[in-house]
């Protein structure tokens, strides 16, 4: 946890490189430049410019690389990750389910004119088929690129710290629920089976939901939204979900969860977060438990979600359901693992 990105960096020619002067300043490829644009800086007495000629010090002596891109990095920074690789990860903007937000392929415009959008909005296939027990989820990205190798480096190479950038993106899909959810929400993270969670030393989920709140209690102050994350128990270990078939996907996760039924007040709203929203089998299991245990509406909030590649058509006769089995085939395999 908080552990500095330089020391990683650190090496054995870049120590030969400094020996017997300070790093980076008269034996490195740099030759006491940016030594000197440091003092020069500090002189100046600007921040900004400070703050740069540090960069450029801090780079040149402990160089290390953005661990999404591989590109150098070019400022100082506890998280290891460019700015360009954090700017890439963008929010939807697809055309949605408007229960599990599945991509909808639909010229939304044209149908709205045409006056063929139900009272319940955009739904698909499966909602229509097997209504959720869950009011709506949402998630703030496709799970690709950028973002897949950030959940990558906080679930599989314990990098903890970017929980924190991550849970920012999670904050903004929260708040397009606010206006629906109640003022008073306590929030769970879909939980590991303790092994699990022993193993990693901690749960993701959890670590993105706190960071989320921490965002939107700043943000918002007036929405209350409370972690109790000991609400629900994974007290079966399920197997991997990887090889299976939606299908099989729920029935794997059925009996999973365990809710604490003295921690849930009757009536209230829960806000379930985990970090991605594959074929809904989780989400569907987990609202299931917690409505059955007093809960009186759940929301879920993910930070990716792993959309299909094909499309669903509008027209009930035509509508179809995507074959998730190509998630595999994507490369998404992980994105199911629990
Ligand atoms: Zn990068
Ligand atoms: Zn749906």
């Amino acid at each position: 946890m908080g552990r500095c990105i330089f020391s990683e960096s650190l090496n054995e020619s870049t120590l030969n490189a400094s020996t017997g002067a300070p790093l980076g300043f008269s034996a490195g490829p740099d030759d006491g430049r940016a030594g000197m644009r440091l003092l020069q800086a500090a002189a100046a007495g600007t921040s900004a410019a400070f703050r740069c000629a540090m960069d450029d010090l801090v780079t040149t002596a402990f160089p290390s690389d953005c661990r999404v891109c591989n590109r150098p990095l070019l400022r100082s920074t506890v998280l290891p990750i460019c700015d360009i690789c954090r700017a890439s990860v963008q929010p939807q903007t697809s055309s949605m389910c408007s229960r599990c937000g599945e991509a909808i392929d639909i010229d939304l415009e044209s149908a709205c004119l045409a006056g063929q959008l139900p009272d319940e909005g955009l739904l698909c296939s499966e909602c229509r088929a097997d209504e959720p027990m869950f009011e709506r989820a949402v998630a703030y990205a496709v799970y690709q690129g950028e973002l897949r190798e950030m959940i990558h480096l906080l679930k599989y190479e314990h990098m903890d710290r970017v929980a924190k950038l991550l849970g920012r993106m999670l904050a903004e899909s929260i708040l397009t629920l606010e206006a629906e959810a109640a003022q008073e929400l306590l929030v769970v993270a879909v939980p590991l089976f303790p092994a699990k969670q022993h193993q990693r030393g901690y749960n993701q989920s959890a670590l993105l939901a706190n960071a989320a709140i921490a965002e939107l209690h700043h943000s918002h102050p007036q929405w209350q939204l409370r972690s109790l994350h000991t609400l629900m128990e994974r007290h079966r270990d399920t197997r991997s979900q990887f090889e299976l078939n939606p299908v099989s996907r729920r029935v794997n996760i059925q009996g999973a969860f365990r809710v604490n039924a003295n921690a849930i007040v009757p009536g209230c709203e829960v806000l379930l977060v985990d970090d991605i929203y594959t074929t809904g089998a989780t989400a569907r299991e987990c609202a299931r438990v917690l409505r059955r245990a007093g809960a009186n509406k759940v929301w879920v909030a993910t930070l990716a979600r792993a959309q299909t590649p094909q499309v669903a058509l509008w027209d009930d006769t035509r509508l179809h359901a995507a074959q998730r089995f190509g998630y595999e085939a994507e490369g998404l395999s992980d994105a199911i693992a629990p």
